[in-house]
């Protein structure tokens, strides 16, 4: 058997493991994962790490454009003062290069799936499908309690699920998309979350980001953000939740109970001094808690690597003791539990998953003396120490280079956009 891509002699996550085993890829899938030696048309021998592409679950990708534009500020005001007035000068095009920009970055460091939330999407799905990466994508819909604003904002988020849902052999994920409990009325929750049932797709969604939030909700509506998205039914196993920064313990059952699923987004959260999230009581709880980055203007990296070193440092402080979470835990919200909150076949090493695919170079000198390998990964690890990456079994990046479009052109054209905000 000749597979499309045969990779031997690695070290393969495997069931929540590293284990030594040969991947052979056919099509977009992974068909052959043992110890048999693979041939493949292409082949890699490469004596390295095998995980699962790593899934950036929550962000807002063209916000790459707004990198380092306003620092030092919270939420609100960083909001209000500066990321709305700039958004209002974006143009389509320039989402689409903001994207491929931030598509560069991530692939560069094994991300091959991100889950994405702006405006003008149809550009960043275009910028999926150029690029080779997967994404989940959805309009973010805000109707500000404007009964005429609700009718548009849920026919573009329609339109785009409409258009866009399966595109590129399955890549793209198109979903609903509202933006928050305090930029969106309980009616347009109701609404969106009864359309997303009958079209049967996911819905994302920030929530409880910060305490400002959790006490405007509180005064507007008389309860928290969960209790009252619970009130109206908005909450089941569809639902994937950003932040959830601000949650009591009846709150964590809440979730539970609903199965909804919670994007982490720890450097974010500290950027905009939101507060720590209760990481290791959802995990303890059994919530799926996956990873994300945020918009790049709050972090400023799309780097995942990043992120697991921090959720596993801001939990040891946040509960005061060393063994708060383990690192295989944190590996797993980076490399599978986005997968499982957008219900999409991958992440893991295994016959019939996607075949989305990292290969790590472990001779480099911060993996020496390699004793664990999660231990290295979320402690020690950079992310360029990603050589390959294999997406929906096509080889995006071969010894760190890009093959899929020209990375230069993207930093070109972005000097250029950025002009306009200056
Ligand atoms: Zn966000």
């Amino acid at each position: 058997m000749i597979y499309d891509i045969a990779i031997n002699n690695c070290l393969c996550f495997v069931d929540d493991s590293f284990i030594n085993a040969n991947v052979g890829i056919e099509g977009n899938k992974i068909k052959y994962v043992g110890k048999q030696n693979v041939k493949g048309d292409i082949e890699f021998n490469e004596k390295a790490v095998l995980i699962p592409a790593l899934f950036n679950a929550h962000t807002h990708v063209a916000m790459s454009l707004f990198r380092g534009y306003a620092e030092d500020m919270p939420l609100m005001k960083w909001l209000k003062d500066k990321i709305w007035k700039v958004e209002k000068k974006l143009k389509p095009k320039d989402i689409y290069w903001g994207t491929m920009l931030g598509i560069t970055e991530m692939i560069k460091s094994g991300i091959g799936s991100f889950s994405d939330l702006y405006i003008y999407m149809d550009e960043v799905a275009k910028a999926v499908g150029e690029s080779g990466i997967r994404a989940v994508l959805c309009y973010g819909m805000a109707d500000r309690g404007e009964e005429e604003r609700a009718k548009k904002e849920l026919e573009i988020g329609e339109e785009f699920v409409r258009k866009w849902n399966n595109e590129f052999n399955g890549r793209v994920k198109a979903i609903f998309g509202p933006h928050a409990p305090y930029t969106c009325s309980p009616e347009f929750l109701k609404k969106v979350r009864e359309r997303a049932k009958e079209v049967k797709s996911i819905v994302h969604i920030h929530v409880s980001e910060t305490q400002w939030e959790v006490e405007e909700i509180k005064k507007r509506y008389g309860d928290t953000p969960v209790n009252m998205l619970e009130r109206i039914g908005f909450l089941d196993s569809d639902t994937v939740i950003a932040h959830a920064v601000w949650l009591s313990d009846e709150e964590i059952k809440v979730l539970k109970k609903r199965n909804v699923s919670v994007v982490h987004c720890p450097v974010s959260n500290l950027k905009l001094s939101s507060g720590i999230a209760r990481v290791r009581d959802m995990i303890k709880s059994g919530i799926n808690v996956a990873l994300g980055t945020d918009g790049a203007a709050s972090n400023n990296s799309y780097n995942l690597f990043q992120e697991m070193k921090f959720t596993s440092l801001l939990q040891k402080i946040k509960y005061m003791r060393a063994d708060a979470i383990k690192s295989i835990d944190v590996l797993k919200m980076a490399v599978k539990n986005g997968y499982k909150a957008y219900g999409i076949n991958g992440g893991e090493i295994k016959p019939e998953k996607l075949a989305d695919i990292a290969i790590i170079d472990v001779k480099v000198a911060n993996f020496y003396p390699l004793y664990s390998i999660e231990n290295s990964l979320v402690y020690s690890a950079y992310g360029s120490e990603v050589t390959h990456l294999i997406i929906d079994g096509k080889v995006v990046m071969e010894e760190r280079e890009i093959l899929t479009f020209d990375e230069e052109k993207v930093f070109d054209k972005v000097e250029k956009i950025k002009e306009k905000f200056i």
